[in-house]
């Protein structure tokens, strides 16, 4: 069987270091690895409206920006498709029908969904857009025969809801879906890596971000002004690890190599966290150290986006080019899902000729 991954990103901001260890660092490797027969990198629009209907200009502006830093990490549209959600109108269809196979109750339960509900502050007036999404996400995901989805902690709720939907559409109308598995990052503190602000999750829409696109001056800026741990008061005092920020990020982000380039008098990680836990190491110290690994992190992708925003209609025509090789895949699969829910009535000789002899 073919191996098929596809992944995205809402254009609801340009992406940040969480998205970068959580998914996006992740989908370059799988690329550069040669062991993927199609990779297809979604900009999910249609799936930002469903919670930004009144603010189009905001998911307009953004579709260009994750696009610069799609590219400017490394995903090569010679080996990725990257594509537009909402220029595939299939996709839309195969969400129609999947909504028959998913109950009300069902979409309740969806942990993620609710948690989003209480973040965005919908109360009663949740979109009805936006409570499906997951089925939206089930025909993205289905539409290009995915067999993985590596994404972040916060999406395994929707790829379980994918997965039941793929088995009910299966079970009821004929082995056609392909079931996919999701891709986790390895690194524990890659799963859902937090905001500046001690929040559980960077995430665009809390405004905790440090964006990949961000300025070195910014980007130090923001790790200087870190939330640590509050107890951390002086130098002396002894300070935990455990949830505090700046030491999730070190172990999402940092080598044993960073520090003999810029901290010597540690060999490792653990070696540094010893010093904080027993006391005598400052946050000031720890965050210049982070600074500096986050910097050289950084560094080559706002080089690559620098040269990418020279030609901004070249990008716009590497996601048209993108998006019509997508969109006759997932035109391939709708045919199938029709065939198989047998609403494929004009190619449906057997149909034609029963509903004949009836009148003959
Ligand atoms: P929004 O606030 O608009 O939902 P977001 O910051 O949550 O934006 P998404 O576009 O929803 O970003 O997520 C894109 C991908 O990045 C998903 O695979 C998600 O799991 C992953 N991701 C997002 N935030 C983080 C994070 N803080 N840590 C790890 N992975 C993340
Ligand atoms: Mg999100």
């Amino acid at each position: 069987m073919s191996k098929i991954i596809l992944t995205g990103d809402r254009p609801t901001g340009r992406l940040h270091v969480g998205h970068y260890v959580g998914s996006l660092k992740r989908r370059v490797e799988l690329q550069n690895s040669g062991e993927y027969d199609a990779i297809y990198i979604m900009i999910a629009d249609a799936q930002a409206l469903t919670d930004n209907a009144d603010n189009p200009e905001k998911v307009r502006q953004n579709i260009i920006e994750v696009a610069l830093d799609y590219l400017s990490c490394g995903l090569d549209p010679a080996r990725s498709t990257l594509l537009i959600q909402s220029q595939i109108p299939e996709l839309t269809e195969l969400t129609f029908y999947y909504m028959n196979l998913v109950t009300v109750s069902r979409l309740q339960r969806n942990p993620t969904v609710k948690n989003e509900i209480q973040m965005r502050g919908f109360q009663a007036s949740i979109p009805v857009g936006f409570f499906t999404y997951p089925i939206s996400q089930a025909a993205d995901i289905t539409a290009f025969k995915a067999t993985t989805v590596p994404v972040g902690e916060d999406q395994l709720p929707m790829l379980e809801q994918c997965k039941e939907i793929v088995h009910k559409f299966n079970s009821v109308y004929g082995e056609t879906l392909v079931d996919p598995d999701v891709m986790l990052p390895s690194n524990a503190a890659c799963l859902r890596l937090p905001g500046i602000d001690g929040k559980a999750k960077m995430s665009k829409s809390l405004g905790n971000c440090i964006y990949l696109s961000d300025t070195p001056e910014d980007v130090r800026k923001k790790v200087m002004s870190m939330f640590t741990d509050p107890g951390h008061l002086r130098v002396q005092d002894p300070g935990k690890v455990e949830g505090n920020p700046v030491f999730i990020y070190l172990d999402a982000f940092c080598t044993d190599d960073h520090f003999s380039r810029y901290l010597p008098e540690y060999s490792c990680l653990q070696e540094m966290k010893e010093h904080y836990m027993r006391g005598g190491l400052g946050d000031v110290k720890v965050k210049k150290f982070l600074n500096n690994v986050l910097q050289e992190e950084l560094d080559p992708i706002r080089q690559r986006r620098k040269e990418f925003e020279k030609d901004i209609p070249g990008v716009y025509e590497i996601l048209r080019e993108g998006t019509e090789k997508a969109e006759r895949v997932a035109a391939a699969t709708l045919r199938d899902v029709k065939h198989a829910m047998k609403i494929d009535y004009f190619d449906d000789h057997a149909l034609i000729a029963e509903q004949s002899r009836k009148y003959q």
